[in-house]
């Protein structure tokens, strides 16, 4: 095993209501992939939905931003998507089984909500997406979080994984339309490439880079920092979200040892990130710094070489979990996929090729464009969250999803913080308070009892799930 890090994985997701004609036209108020931006009527807008959405939430929590008993933070910014951030997690696996619970826990909140539009006589369904753009251009975003040791180089740090967060696209890009592509509409790689603007800079929104530097390490900042990662694509395939992290953590590993990728730099990142989006065989050279010219291929076929060059010397490599070696496993059989052009290699693991073989064998059945609407709307429901209206489930069901948690790890993880971090500190705090119906405040570093004595504990290491000063909180709250 690599040395133990902290994981949190925030999605946004995209919010519609559409009108009762059913889930053809819900899609199309949605529509992701449409062609454009007019679809079906808007019965409620997405911020009334947003509000049908958490009208529960804050009917306990009197507040639409909780921590939950599983440690995780729900969260609705005015005027924006709801977003859930996975607790803090020490394992690929559990993250990738957190970040399900919270798929599950917002699309039990939709069913709610569309209970609640049927009682008030409100026409329409609300569906969620996991994805990244909607129709009207506007983009939202699926963040990673990774814990760091806090050294002098962070910048460094950054500037070697900017060429590494611009490739793996290739890999773990959820697959998108783009339908006024130059020479008709085609199928790339990653939704978020067109939308990103920056390397690196300390903003989110003005300036939306690859890493966002902004210093909250949300622990003690003496020691950590989080690379705050806001590039990606969200995940529907669980094995695309087991490699996204996994391989970003195997390279952190070696980074955080001092090992350098000076050399992979690239010219002109920005304008790289959109190119390599748009070309689907991944061969297409782009300018490095030093002058060479690489394809998104070759370069991830060099970060994995140096990664598991590294793991062998540092001998590392006999001591991998399975999940890294899994992970390992699909890094070297993406990229193989594309070397050798056969989708087919991964067809049930990487979103971009789940997705793409859906629609291609759709169109083939119905002899279809790829900008016709159709098509929009199935690859707008590969994305619902829907268990009943989205296809993740019934992909799955039929194997052409694979999957790497069991429906009982994530009802577990619904209401069962993981286990091993400081989010089961947190967890069990907030379940207390809701059984006692006491009053509290809580984030990521703080738990806080809200009476005359204001108790609080600061919470600085996210590694421990234990604390003495956390259960003499707990007696207070029970007493
Ligand atoms: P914003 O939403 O404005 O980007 P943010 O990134 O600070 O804010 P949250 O949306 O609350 O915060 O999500 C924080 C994520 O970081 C969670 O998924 C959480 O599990 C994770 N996290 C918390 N502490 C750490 C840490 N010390 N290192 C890495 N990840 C962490
Ligand atoms: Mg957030
Ligand atoms: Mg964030």
């Amino acid at each position: 095993m690599t040395a133990r890090r902290i994981f949190g994985i925030e999605t946004e997701y995209g919010i519609t209501c559409a009108p009762p004609a059913g889930r053809g036209a819900a899609v199309e108020a949605a529509g992701a992939d449409a062609a454009d931006g007019e679809g079906a009527p808007r019965v409620i807008t997405a911020d009334d939905a947003a509000r049908y959405l958490f009208r529960k939430v804050v009917q306990w929590g009197r507040s639409s931003n909780v921590f939950l008993r599983n440690g995780a933070r729900l969260y609705l910014d005015v005027g924006s998507h709801p977003e859930y951030a996975t607790a803090e997690c020490d394992d690929v696996h559990q993250l990738v089984v957190n970040d399900r619970a919270g798929e599950s826990i917002l699309d039990e909140m939709t069913e709610d909500a569309n209970e609640l539009l049927a009682e008030e006589g409100v026409p329409g369904t609300i569906h969620l997406f996991k994805n990244n753009v909607d129709s009207f251009g506007n983009s939202f975003g699926c963040h990673e979080n990774y814990l760091v040791r806090r050294r002098r180089d962070f910048q460094a740090m950054g500037d070697a994984l900017v060429p590494f967060f611009i490739t793996r696209q290739i890999l773990t890009g959820a697959g998108h339309i783009r339908p006024r592509a130059a020479g008709g509409a085609s199928y790339a790689f990653s939704q978020r490439a067109d939308q990103m603007w920056d390397a690196m800079s300390s903003a989110t929104t003005r300036s939306r880079p690859i890493i966002n530097t902004r210093d909250e390490p949300h622990a003690d900042a003496d020691l950590y920092r989080r690379m705050h990662v806001i590039v990606g694509d969200s995940s529907v395939a669980e094995t695309t979200t087991m490699l996204k992290v996994g391989m970003t953590d195997l390279l952190l590993a070696m980074l955080e040892d001092g090992v350098r990728l000076r050399d992979l730099a690239m010219a002109e990142p920005m304008r790289a990130i959109r190119e390599i989006s748009h070309d689907m065989t991944a061969t297409v050279p782009v300018e490095l710094s030093s002058g060479r010219r690489m394809s998104a291929l070759q370069m991830q076929e060099e970060f994995l070489t140096r990664v598991t060059g590294y793991l062998d010397s540092t001998g590392q490599t006999a001591e991998l979990t399975e999940i890294q070696r899994r992970v390992l496993e699909l890094w070297e059989r993406g990229l193989r996929a594309l070397r050798e052009q056969d989708p087919s290699l991964v067809e049930t693991e990487l979103d971009w090729a789940i997705k793409g073989r859906l629609l291609e064998r759709y169109r083939a059945r119905h002899t279809l464009a790829l900008d016709d609407p159709r098509v929009a709307r199935l690859s707008l429901a590969y994305h619902d969250i829907s268990a009943r209206w989205g296809l993740a489930t019934t992909l799955a069901a039929r194997g052409l999803m694979a999957r790497i948690t069991t429906d009982e790890e994530v009802r577990e993880a619904i209401v069962t913080p993981p286990p091993s971090t400081r989010a089961r500190l947190r967890g069990e705090f907030v379940a207390a308070a809701q059984e006692r119906r006491r009053d509290i405040t809580v984030d990521w570093v703080h738990l806080k009892i809200n009476d005359a004595a204001q108790r609080t504990v600061v919470l600085k290491d996210p590694f421990s799930p234990t604390d003495e000063r956390v259960d003499k909180l707990l007696a207070a709250l029970q007493a």
